[in-house]
């Protein structure tokens, strides 16, 4: 059996696994495909010590760091489920096949919900951003929407308030769904403003996003505003519904962790974007990533 069994190859899974190689200990890594969300992103300005990289780029060294150590990487695969038996966790994969290790990494990320209108793919990195913190700099100086009115929409809009010019919240419901406390903060800037009963049905553009079409359902009307970024928050979604019930999670799906990145099940750990850890980032989630893994270790050697 390998003594680190580690899900996914985003970021998270990357540093798990290399810290757990390092000691020297029999390491697995099973992904769908290496380097994650990060494939998908642009520009990266936030990853310290380098000032700019892109996506790609950024998944390229990765996976050239993961194949410099000893792991046993199997990519393009899925892990369906996951049971503990006898003091081992015993892993299935879609294909078949049924791997066994001492301690697990759950770092299987997460996925931006999307809003589905025409635009959004088309536009996607020219204009339409899913994440504040990583893009919001972007947008310097200019006008921007937010669809959704939820905490992370309305919190993304008090962010973005303090870089671009002017942002407007579209919101599909009557009213906001966000926290009062955030509603009050975000009521009292000067540069942002509210259209709720508003359904989003079109980004648009043409090399890059110039606005943003949403139908008013109290007068039933279209409108359109014309802007140059548009951030989608309706929705994070945690890539662990294949866990089943074996191990805990809160509301939203996201795996429940502890200091040292464990999970309810003994031996099993958790990092990344898949867990309740409230920030999502790179950085973050290869911390998180280096903590399980040596937490795991530390649970090796003490069994
Ligand atoms: P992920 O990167 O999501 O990787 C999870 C991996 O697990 C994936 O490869 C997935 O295919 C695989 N997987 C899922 N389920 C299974 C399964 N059952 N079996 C096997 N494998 C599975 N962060 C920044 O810090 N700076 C930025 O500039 C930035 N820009 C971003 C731009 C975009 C468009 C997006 C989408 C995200 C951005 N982020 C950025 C966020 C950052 O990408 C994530 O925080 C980070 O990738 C999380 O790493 P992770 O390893 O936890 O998960």
């Amino acid at each position: 059996p390998f003594d680190v069994l580690v899900v996914g190859g985003g970021p998270a899974s990357a540093s798990a696994a290399i810290y757990a190689a390092r000691k020297g200990i029999r390491t697995g890594m099973v992904t769908e495909r290496i380097g994650g969300q990060v494939n998908d992103t642009a520009g990266i300005e936030n990853f310290i010590s380098v000032k700019r990289t892109e996506g790609p780029i950024f998944a390229e060294s990765l996976e050239e760091h993961v194949k410099d150590y000893n792991i046993d990487v199997m990519n393009l695969q899925r892990a369906q489920g996951l049971e503990r038996k006898n003091n081992v966790i015993e892993m299935e994969l879609e294909n078949g096949a049924v791997l066994e290790s001492k301690t697990v990494v759950l770092a299987t990320g997460a996925r931006w919900r999307q809003i589905g209108v025409p635009g959004e793919e088309e536009f996607r990195n020219k204009g339409v951003a899913y994440c504040p913190h990583c893009d919001g700099p972007l947008f310097e100086g200019k006008d921007v929407a937010v669809i959704g009115g939820g905490n992370s929409g309305v919190e993304a809009a008090i962010d973005l308030a303090g870089i671009v010019k002017h942002v407007t919240v579209l919101e599909f419901a009557p009213e906001l769904k966000a926290d009062s406390v955030l509603q009050e903060r975000l009521n009292s800037l000067p540069n942002t403003t509210i259209k709720t009963n508003a359904k989003t049905t079109e980004i648009t553009g043409e090399d890059n996003v110039n606005g943003i079409t949403y139908i008013d359902r109290e007068s039933e009307t279209e409108q359109h505003i014309e802007l140059e970024g548009v951030f989608v928050q309706i929705g994070l979604l945690p890539n662990t519904e294949w866990l089943g019930d074996n191990v805990e999670r809160n509301k939203f799906g996201e795996i429940a962790v502890d200091r040292l990145g464990a999970t309810n099940v003994p031996g099993v750990y958790a990092a990344g974007d898949c867990t309740d850890e409230p920030n999502k980032q790179i950085i973050i989630s290869m911390g998180s990533g280096a903590n399980a893994a040596l937490n795991a270790f530390d649970y090796i050697i003490r069994n």
